[in-house]
Parts: C-alpha cells; sequence; structure tokens
C-alpha cells in the first residue's frame, strides 16, 4: 500500500494523512476493503480544534448575515443533490445499507442542510416588553467551536443533522465519525469546502471513540457535544460535559415498544411492525423490539407477521430488490447471536430466523436473519437490553393498563408505534406512553422539521425543528438604556 493509495482526512480545512494508526474500512456484505486510512491522532485533535477556533475569531463565518450563511448551506444542499448517486453507493459500501435505503438518506441529508439554511435565515430575535427606561432585546450568537460525535448505523444522515445546524448558528465543527464508518463525514467536508464554506471551520477525525472521540470532549475550546451512540458512552460524556459545564446533546439508545390493538388494520400493522424492527437490519435507535400484541388477535397477528418475516428479501445491498442487508460487522453479529442465545435460555420459542442465511451470496458478509421470538416477559433480558439487530420479541397483553405498563417498563423511552383504528384509543395511548417519539398507524417516518429525542436512557436535548439551530447558539440579553437622566441610584 502506497501513502498515495491512503484517504486523507480533514484538519481544519487541511486535507492531509491522520497521525493515527492505519486501518481498513470494510464493506460488511463482502468484507472487501472499501477504503484505508489513517486514524487521527491526539495531536491533529489539538491542531483541528486550534484551527477551527482561530477560523471561529477570524473567518468571518460567525459573522456572516445570516442570509449569507444560508446561501452556503443551500449550496452544500445543492452539491449532495447532485452528487447523490455517488454518495448513496458510497453509504452503501461505507456501512452496507440496502441501496434505496442509502438514496434515501443522502436525499435527507440535502432536506436537512436546505432546511437549516431556511431556519437560518429566517431566525428572529425578540424585543422584549420593557420593564424600565431601556430596551430589552433576546438575541443569539455561536458558541465558537462545537462537536459532532456520530455513530456508524445511518452516517450521512445523522452527521448532516449536527454539522447543518452547528454551521447554521455560525459555528466551527469538529466531526468525529464512527471509526469503521468514517466516508460520509469526510465526503461532507470535502462539499463544504465546494460550496465556499470559509477554511477552519469543519474537520473530520476519524479514529476510535475512547481516544479522539475523548479528547475532542475533554478540550476545552469545545463549547458543545452532540453526540449519537450508545447509552454508556453518552453518560460518560455527560459526566466530563458536567465537569467542563459544556452544553451537550445525547441522542442514545432505544428498546421501542410497538402495540397492535385489537381493531387495528392488520395488513397495514404487519407490514408496519415488520419495517419498524427489520429495516435497516434492526440497526436503529428508534427500531420497534418489543412487540405488544392484543392477545384476542395474538395468533393471527402473529401468523401473519412470521410469514411476512420469513419472506422478507436478505441479500446484496446493491441490489433495490433487497430489504435487508447484512449487519455492520462480524462482531456485532455476534453480539446479535449472543443475545438470542440468552433469549432462548431464558425460555423464548422462536418463531422466526435465529441463524445467518444460507448460500454463497452470504458466505463472507454479516448477515443475519430476520428475527421472531416468543413465549418471553417484559421483564426477560433481551426485552431489557437494546440489540441494535433484526430481533422482535412479541408478547400478548391482556387490557390498556397491563399494556401500558409493561411498555412503560424499560429503562429507555425513545420511540413507540400504536395500531389502532380508535381514534380515542390513540390518543389515550400516545399519552400514556413514555417516549419522545410516537408513531400512530404509521412508524420510522421522519421528518427535519419536528424535533427529535429521548427520554430517560434515551438521551437529553434534542435535535431537528426550526429551532434546532438555537441547540447550538448561546443566547444573549442586551438591555439599551433609554434614560434621560442619569440612574437614580447615583444622585
Ligand atoms: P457508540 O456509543 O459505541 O459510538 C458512537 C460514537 O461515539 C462513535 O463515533 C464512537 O467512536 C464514539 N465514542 C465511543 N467512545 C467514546 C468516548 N469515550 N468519548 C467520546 N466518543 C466516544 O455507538 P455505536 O455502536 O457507534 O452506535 C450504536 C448506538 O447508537 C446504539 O446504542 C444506538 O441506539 C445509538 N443510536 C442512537 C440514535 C438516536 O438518535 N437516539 C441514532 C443512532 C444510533
Amino acid at each position: 500500500m502506497t501513502t498515495t493509495e491512503l484517504r486523507p482526512i480533514c484538519i481544519a480545512g487541511n486535507w492531509r494523512l491522520g497521525g493515527g494508526v492505519q486501518y481498513d474500512t470494510c464493506y460488511p456484505a463482502t468484507g472487501e476493503v472499501v477504503a484505508t486510512l489513517n486514524a487521527a491522532s491526539v495531536g491533529d485533535v489539538e491542531e483541528a480544534i486550534q484551527g477551527a477556533h482561530k477560523a471561529y475569531l477570524e473567518s468571518g463565518w460567525a459573522q456572516r448575515k445570516p442570509h449569507e450563511r444560508a446561501a452556503v448551506l443551500y449550496r452544500i444542499a445543492q452539491l449532495i443533490r447532485e452528487r447523490s448517486e455517488e454518495l448513496a453507493q458510497l453509504q452503501r459500501r461505507d456501512n452496507g445499507k440496502p441501496i434505496n435505503e442509502t438514496r434515501a438518506l443522502v436525499a435527507s441529508a440535502a432536506g436537512t442542510f436546505q432546511f437549516f439554511a431556511s431556519a437560518c435565515e429566517t431566525l428572529e430575535e425578540t424585543i422584549t416588553p420593557p420593564r424600565g427606561d431601556y430596551m430589552t432585546m433576546s438575541i443569539y450568537e455561536a458558541m465558537g467551536v462545537v462537536a459532532a460525535i456520530t455513530p456508524w448505523n445511518s452516517p450521512i444522515a445523522s452527521e448532516a443533522q449536527k454539522i447543518a445546524p452547528a454551521l447554521a448558528g455560525g459555528n466551527a465543527v469538529v466531526v468525529k465519525p464512527a471509526e469503521i464508518t468514517p466516508l460520509m463525514g469526510l465526503e461532507l467536508a470535502r462539499i463544504c469546502d465546494e460550496a465556499g464554506l470559509p477554511k477552519g471551520n469543519i474537520s473530520v477525525l476519524p479514529g476510535k471513540g475512547s481516544v479522539i472521540g475523548d479528547a475532542i470532549t475533554r478540550h476545552p475550546l469545545i463549547r458543545r457535544v452532540s453526540f449519537t451512540g450508545g447509552t454508556s458512552v453518552g453518560r460518560h460524556i455527560a459526566q466530563i460535559a458536567a465537569e467542563k459545564l459544556m452544553s451537550v446533546s445525547l441522542e442514545l439508545g432505544g428498546k421501542s415498544p410497538t402495540v397492535v390493538l385489537e381493531d387495528a388494520d392488520l395488513d397495514h400493522a404487519v407490514a408496519g411492525v415488520m419495517y419498524g424492527i427489520f429495516s435497516s437490519s434492526g440497526e436503529s435507535c428508534i427500531a420497534g423490539s418489543r412487540l405488544f400484541v392484543a392477545r384476542s388477535i395474538y395468533k393471527e397477528f402473529m401468523d401473519r407477521l412470521v410469514k411476512g418475516a420469513q419472506s422478507l428479501r436478505v441479500g446484496d445491498p446493491s441490489d433495490t430488490a433487497t430489504q435487508m442487508g447484512p449487519l455492520i460487522s462480524q462482531s456485532h453479529r455476534a453480539s446479535v447471536e449472543h443475545y438470542v442465545k440468552i433469549g432462548l435460555d431464558e425460555g423464548g420459542q422462536l418463531r422466526a430466523g435465529g441463524s445467518r442465511p444460507k448460500g454463497t451470496l452470504y458466505d463472507k458478509g454479516s448477515f443475519y436473519l430476520p428475527t421472531i421470538i416468543e413465549g418471553l416477559k417484559n421483564s426477560d433480558t433481551i426485552c431489557q437490553e437494546e440489540i441494535f439487530g433484526p430481533v422482535l420479541v412479541a408478547m400478548p397483553f391482556d387490557g390498556m393498563d397491563d399494556l401500558i405498563a409493561q411498555a412503560n417498563d424499560s429503562v429507555y423511552a425513545l420511540a413507540a408505534g400504536i395500531w389502532t383504528r380508535d381514534y380515542k384509543k390513540a390518543w389515550h395511548l400516545a399519552r400514556a406512553l413514555k417516549a419522545g417519539n410516537v408513531w400512530i398507524n404509521t412508524y420510522k417516518q421522519f421528518s427535519i422539521s419536528t424535533p427529535f429525542g429521548g427520554w430517560r436512557d434515551s438521551g437529553l436535548g434534542r435535535e431537528k425543528g426550526r429551532l434546532g439551530i438555537l441547540q447550538y447558539m448561546e443566547q444573549k440579553a442586551v438591555y439599551w438604556g433609554m434614560n434621560e437622566k442619569p440612574l437614580p441610584w447615583a444622585n
């Protein structure tokens, strides 16, 4: 391997090889090497953050008028759209998601930049009612240097969701993508350069979370960390943030309940439950991994669901007919298999999947079949711990009180799904379920205009929404004296 084949990383606008160890990223469907690069080093972190701070102070980005910053963000959206197929193919190879899904992720990333461009140029500051001889204003300013730390499951979308509002708010941003999926973050930085973002306002530093992510989080010049990932890492980041008194947002894990009432439209519910757990191979924070079905329809519903799961098309992510690709890695598949074993050891019965698919297509990739287990209690291990794979646990329920108690019995509270034709029950349940996001007669639909986030161990803070830009801005009160005479105290 010569150095010309190594991918450079972006350190405060300088594209060069990282100072850390060399490693390969692999296509999860075949194990082929996709890219070879050097991870960032701790020295690169220092250089990137110092460069970002300099850019914040001197590049003029924070001082540009909102519509001028918006123009750059609109251009980023346009460039993503112009390169959409190339980016979707790269995202597919980066983490093995089916091409239909990566095309949607790329489109959503472009939409995110467009949305925050609009939020930026339409953000209003406030003149508040005066309570003295002064005018009072509440205005917003950039924080300085902020960090975005992201997981491997939907890189381009989760990175866009952080980079766009951070830049819209006038900040310089340091991105730490997951070590195994660094490519979309690097491409976004290239696009930011091409769109005219002043140099130094974006860095992308691949590498180990415990080294590079930790060094970024602890750095005194980092004023905010926007983190998406697992709950234990999120808790660790929150502890550092508490020490630094730093703003933090945490989008963490989930163990989301989906409930099917006896009056549900079963065609819609079967399709929605399958999509909720098995799309993205279940590697989704909002995967509907606990299913509660009214006992009166349990048997019929499960028979249909099992049939549906067994006919899902698992295979080559480049094929537009594929519904489920591989898991991210062999080691993650081993973890999923371990959880399935625990579920069966605790008395669960397998209704679908529970093994790797057979055939030469699957030999080298980390594939796993859509899996349904029943016969467990909500208190059992695989109903309480996040598996982050295509494993659904199904349970019957008796009555609304029983349902609500079980559904809410989780440390997580990220999402919930409700399938019913009864609008009153739907509303009652939507209010009663503890979750940051509730879907009624649909699931896993997203809109950049609607704030997203979790309760309890699923996180802190919100992303998206028109006011999502304010998460990356400091609020400042200005009192502007209008007195004709000196303040009375001085007399
Ligand atoms: P992870 O927590 O292991 O890693 C996430 C990111 O944090 C990576 O970039 C990693 O390198 C970095 N990191 C790890 N240790 C760190 C440390 N000590 N300091 C700073 N950064 C560190 O998560 P993962 O395995 O990449 O992703 C899966 C998890 O992400 C699941 O729990 C899933 O539910 C969660 N997730 C949540 C959402 C959401 O919006 N709520 C979305 C996607 C994924």
